[in-house]
């Protein structure tokens, strides 16, 4: 029985243009070396360009994983709202609690601002019943200076904050003293 090869050169099937024939190898099956849009070569088999299995050199399904992650897997998980709440701390003047933090010089280093992703491969997932802290107080959220704490790590470090709170209120002489009471 004798194949009739299609042939397939120059063609373009989604992001993959066919650049060239391979000589079959192991399997015998012909494949077809192709460029795709992103500067990747790959070789296909022919009968999958043709029926539109392969569309680039594998950067769709990554940028699909990659956005699914972004918007649906894990937007609503713990770890994210953990990351979301300390971005709002820090940079969004309308939070309440933005004036314990960013009002405070508290920052989130540029890696953690600009990708939860980055942040997802700092810290892990957060376990359950725990919070997101910051193990110098008036240091900033970077991956050195931060871990998952449970609720006995936390109050320790909140009463650390307390007594940091009444040694700065003694340190600082204010012009005005009742508007400290408006706080
Ligand atoms: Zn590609």
């Amino acid at each position: 029985m004798k194949s009739v090869r299609i042939d397939m050169k120059g063609r373009r099937c989604g992001r993959l243009l066919v650049l060239s024939f391979c000589a079959p190898v192991g399997d015998g099956r012909a494949k077809w070396l192709c460029l795709c849009d992103c500067g990747k070569q790959v070789s296909v088999l022919g009968k999958h360009l043709r029926c539109g299995n392969t569309r680039s050199c594998g950067c769709i399904q990554r940028e699909v994983v990659a956005h699914r992650s972004r918007t649906h897997g894990l937007s609503g998980s713990p770890t994210y709202m953990s990351w979301a709440a300390m971005k709002s701390r820090c940079g969004n003047p309308k939070q309440r609690s933005y004036e314990n933090y960013g009002a405070k010089g508290v920052k989130v280093c540029e890696r953690w601002i600009k990708s939860f992703a980055a942040f997802l491969a700092d810290m892990g997932e957060r376990p359950e019943g725990m919070t997101l802290d910051r193990i110098n107080p008036f240091g900033d959220y970077k991956p050195s200076n931060c871990r998952w704490a449970g609720p006995t790590d936390q109050s320790r470090n909140t009463r650390g904050r307390a007594a940091i709170a009444i040694l700065e209120r003694l340190r600082v002489v204010r012009p005005n003293p009742p508007a400290m009471m408006c706080g």
